[in-house]
């Protein structure tokens, strides 16, 4: 679903990815973990390409993002092609940025209006059912500011549903959050995950990490360390890097 291939990136001369090789494969769920500056969350922004990558390759479903090919090399891909490529991802991330103003069907239906041109009835049936699927049927009409965090976050995850993306990314969905209300977007993360979505999560949540992920990718220093399941990531971890990073979780 997406491969990333010799994914390099710098701020300036600091190395921030250093050749990141990673595939994720429909169905998958992958927590990415790692200490803070690792290099994590500019992982993820190359994959959506929110961010421009200088060097490798990041493939979403089987399209090249954010660069065309021409005969004298690389070009910045057009606005309208990086739309298309980066249409089949859904993105969640630490703060919400729900529209104020709109209320919560409205921040949820949005984009399919205004982007992708649906009708308005038929874009309200589809924010009702997302509404729906992440337990906030009845806050439709709401305004974010009347909501607790944990159900802005969950807004937040209906409008990335309501396009019906092929793949999720997050970025610490849950770090902002208040301990109490971690559990209830968690909850609907895994019923997504159960549901078959392909997730990509950045994380600090080891717990969920290791109940809901296929597979957990450790980051040091922009690059991936160590990755496999989680039983044998969290059980045996191969590198003392990674060890002393579970430590500070125990
Ligand atoms: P955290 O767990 O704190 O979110 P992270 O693993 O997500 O960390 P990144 O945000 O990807 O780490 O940052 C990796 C490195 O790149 C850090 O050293 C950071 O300071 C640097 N960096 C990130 N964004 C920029 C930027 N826009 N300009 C300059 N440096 C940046
Ligand atoms: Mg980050």
């Amino acid at each position: 679903a997406i491969s990333v291939r010799g994914l390099q990136k710098h701020f300036g001369d600091k190395k921030v990815l250093t050749g990141i090789d990673l595939d994720i494969h429909a169905g998958d769920v992958t927590c990415i973990i790692g200490p803070s500056g690792s290099g994590k969350s500019t992982l993820l922004r190359s994959i959506a390409f929110l961010d421009p990558y200088d060097g490798g390759d990041v493939q979403v479903f089987g399209k090249l993002i954010g660069w065309r090919e021409t005969p004298l090399g690389r070009e910045r891909a057009g606005v309208r092609q990086l739309a298309e490529t980066r249409r089949p991802l859904g993105m969640v991330f630490q703060h919400f940025h729900l529209w104020p103003h709109m209320s919560v069907l409205n921040n949820v239906t949005l984009a399919l209006r205004l982007v992708h041109g649906v009708p308005r009835k038929q874009a309200e049936e589809t924010g009702r059912a997302m509404l729906e699927k992440v337990g906030l049927s009845t806050f439709a009409d709401r305004r974010p500011e009347s909501l607790s965090g944990g159900q802005k976050q969950r807004v937040a995850i209906a409008r990335a549903l309501a396009v019906r993306p092929k793949a999720m990314l997050f970025d610490e969905p849950t770090s902002a959050l208040d301990p109490e209300l971690v559990g209830e977007v968690l909850s609907v993360m895994k019923t997504l995950a159960t549901e078959g979505m392909t997730m990509v999560i950045v994380t600090h949540e080891m717990g969920f990490a290791a109940h809901a992920a296929s597979r957990v990718v450790f980051m040091d220093s922009g690059r991936i360390v160590e990755e496999g399941p989680p039983q044998m990531l969290f059980a045996t971890p191969k590198s003392e890097r990674l060890s002393q990073f579970l430590q500070t979780w125990r």
